[in-house]
């Protein structure tokens, strides 16, 4: 029987020969391919502009770059998310904090976010920049989030990697209605992929210039950006510390087909949800509660009986079903550990962690393969 994957990327002739055509080009590092993969991007979101990377990683650490987050400074983010949306924040020598989730939504707990600001201002401690993820693709309460940010005077990255697509309140994720900055990722395990990829999406000028920027070094060829005066064609100045970062033509050819059709990847998506939503309904597990509003990146259960799910784990992939865990709490790695963080520290986070399971979910998962899934599912607990 053929393994079914947690995720998996859908690639047909279409981006295979959008790949094909660049290759044949005289351009694959950053070019032309870059710059419609980031004008469609920014289209499709409502967004101003939108700056394309190798990676949502390094997207992440430009966004706080960009906001000058740096020593001294603190950001929070939630424990239930991929450490690269908290590790942004020390690769920009800042320290981190987190706010604990919701159960019902696994998303950052916005209750819990005010009274912990509360007793930061109290402190005099407040973050600088607070990140809110959208876990599984379910968007965050993004108004409560902007009026607090408003309220208490921080800035607020959407790390969007799970969420291409959703949609939010009303407005697409990435339209900056609510965040200053968005990152998306194209990994391939994500809603769309560009093999290795990410992306910066806001409405402010000033902000996506420092990203572009940093993307590449630093250096600038703009002679109104530069100290003194040009010294001719061959001119450039580095005029901030940057990096390479830089996503490829080659990649983002890719991107853009793929973007062609993202709305029947979301279609599939939000079908198989409901469909496990239906067939799961009498399992002692707990389903995220129903959005339509989301990308569905994963389709995470939460287990009644923690104790068996490592025993569940192991039956499934057993059996050819390729389950997966999101997330081990952030703070509870050993890294973070190291920072004083605990087991206690973050209940709700950890308490979803101890029954939490990925089930498959990408748009070619079959329907009679997600019946396998839940058969498989259905004789591990009993
Ligand atoms: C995948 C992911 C990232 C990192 O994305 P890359 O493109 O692999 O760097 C960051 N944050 C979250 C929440 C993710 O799921």
């Amino acid at each position: 029987m053929n393994f079914i994957p947690y995720a998996r990327q859908e690639i047909g002739d279409a981006d295979i020969d959008a790949v094909a055509m660049v290759l044949r080009s005289d351009w694959l590092t950053q070019g032309p391919a870059v710059e419609r993969f980031e004008q469609a991007v920014a289209q499709y979101c409502g967004a101003a502009h939108a700056v394309a990377v190798n990676s949502a990683t390094s997207a992440l650490h430009l966004a706080c770059l960009a906001l000058g987050v740096g020593p001294g400074d603190l950001g929070w983010t939630t424990p239930n998310t991929f450490v690269a949306s908290a590790n942004c924040l020390l690769h920009c020598g800042a320290s981190v904090d987190f706010v604990d989730i919701e159960a019902t939504t696994l998303n950052i707990d916005v209750a819990a976010l005010e009274a912990k600001l509360i007793r930061a201002r109290n402190a005099g401690r407040l973050p600088k920049v607070v990140i809110p993820v959208h876990f599984a693709g379910h968007p965050c309460d993004m108004a409560g989030i902007r009026s607090l940010a408003d309220e208490y005077g921080f800035k607020v990255v959407e790390d969007a990697s799970h969420a291409v697509g959703a949609r939010c309140q009303g407005r697409p994720v990435g339209s900056g209605a609510h965040a200053d900055l968005t990152v998306f990722s194209f990994h391939p395990v994500k809603i769309m992929t560009t093999g290795e990829g990410g992306m910066v999406l806001s409405n402010d000028a000033g902000l996506i210039r420092q990203v572009a920027l940093l993307r590449s070094h630093g250096i600038t060829r703009d002679p109104a950006e530069m100290e003194g005066q040009s010294e001719g064609g061959w001119y450039y100045q580095q005029i901030g510390l940057g990096y390479n970062y830089r996503m490829t033509d080659i990649q983002a050819a890719l991107g853009t087909a793929q973007l062609s059709r993202l709305d029947d990847f979301l279609a599939r998506r939000r079908s198989l949800a409901r469909r496990y939503d239906a067939l799961l309904a009498d399992l002692p597990l707990n389903r995220l509660h129903p959005d339509d509003g989301s990308a569905w990146h994963l389709y995470p259960i939460r287990l009644h009986d923690a104790a068996r799910r490592r025993q569940v784990f192991e039956h499934m992939r057993a059996a050819g079903i390729g389950v997966n865990v999101h997330y081990i709490p952030v703070h509870l790695q050993p890294w973070y550990r190291r920072m004083g963080f605990k087991p206690g520290d973050f209940p709700a986070a950890e308490a979803y962690y101890a029954g939490a399971l990925t089930l498959p979910l990408y748009p070619g998962l079959s329907d009679m393969d997600q019946e396998r899934v839940v058969q498989v599912l259905r004789q591990a607990l009993i």
